[in-house]
């Protein structure tokens, strides 16, 4: 049984390039006879905006993305993500990290061609003398992990070389959003991610932590990320504006289409039958 997922983060209103991905995930869902769930990932909370998620779930029914059950919302499944950190130390593969920001910052070693520093080890063998832990680590294991994206092709990561140790529990005490949504995913049974390809980095990371907790991987689908004349990613930084359902249209073109002049849930049926991932662009990321 196909299962899809939407799952936003409250910081803003829903915009072009969140409803590009709210809309493939929905028609991806329904064109397999599937099931579509909406999660809020509101762990960040100094990020989150009062009022965004209404306006998301909002937005999402005047488009027509009728949503199967109840919304989840990530805050209220903290002993979930707790519990799973304490089974990672448990079975050792989860450290604690007394590094700061600085520290990481001023730290030469494991810069990767990206200019992303990949996380240097240095509390890998336990924390230096005098130091107290400020976050929690997953000790990545070595090796490389592939999969198939649907859309964008056969993709390969070292974890341990690009990323390093990746955080699990931030010094601000919030799960980072690698081990929720890898819980949250395997725990809500998705059997299919799509987003957007902003998130095609993260896939390794979720897929070696996967491994990890011997969960099984979702297929994936990363759709382009809709980007502006300068080339940015559409986000509250770039003040991208609110979208709803006049956007639909353009929204199906992004994805491939070529829509035919209907309104709301016709054309949202219309798009169900037409569906077809092998339509939407294998690119990363399209001017819109
Ligand atoms: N909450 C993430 C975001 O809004 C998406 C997470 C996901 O789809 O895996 O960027």
């Amino acid at each position: 049984m196909y299962r899809g997922r939407f799952a936003p983060s409250p910081t803003g209103p829903l915009h072009f390039g969140s409803l590009v991905a709210a809309v493939a995930s929905f028609l991806d869902a329904r064109a397999a006879g599937g099931e579509w769930l909406v999660r809020m990932e509101d762990l960040d909370t100094p990020r989150c905006v009062p009022g965004a998620a209404d306006s998301i779930l909002r937005t999402l029914e005047a488009c027509g993305l009728e949503w199967d059950g109840e919304v989840s919302w990530q805050s209220e499944r903290l002993d979930l993500y707790r519990a799973v950190l304490d089974r990672l130390r448990g079975e050792g593969r989860a450290y604690p990290c007394a590094c700061t920001r600085k520290e990481l910052a001023d730290s030469a070693a494991g810069r990767t061609k990206s200019g992303e520093t990949a996380y240097p080890g240095a509390c890998r063998n336990g924390l230096p003398p005098g130091r107290a832990p400020r976050a929690w680590r997953f000790l990545v294991p070595s090796g490389t992990v592939d999969f198939d994206d649907r859309v964008q092709g056969p993709q390969l990561s070292n974890v341990e070389t690009e990323t390093g140790d990746f955080v699990l529990l931030r010094a601000d005490g919030i799960f980072a959003y690698q081990l929720a949504v890898v819980v949250d995913d395997a725990g809500q049974g998705i059997t299919d991610v799509v987003r957007g390809a902003d998130l095609l980095g993260s896939t390794a990371r979720q897929i070696a932590l996967q491994q990890a907790l011997a969960y099984r991987t979702p297929r994936y689908l990363h759709v382009p990320v809709a980007a502006n004349a300068a080339g940015e990613k559409l986000s509250k930084q770039t003040r991208a504006p609110e979208a709803g359902v006049n956007d639909l249209p353009a929204v199906l073109r992004f994805l491939g289409f070529s829509p035919p002049d209907l309104r709301g849930g016709e054309l949202l049926r219309w798009a169900v039958a037409e569906w077809n991932a092998a339509r939407v662009p294998a690119v990363f990321s399209v001017t819109v």
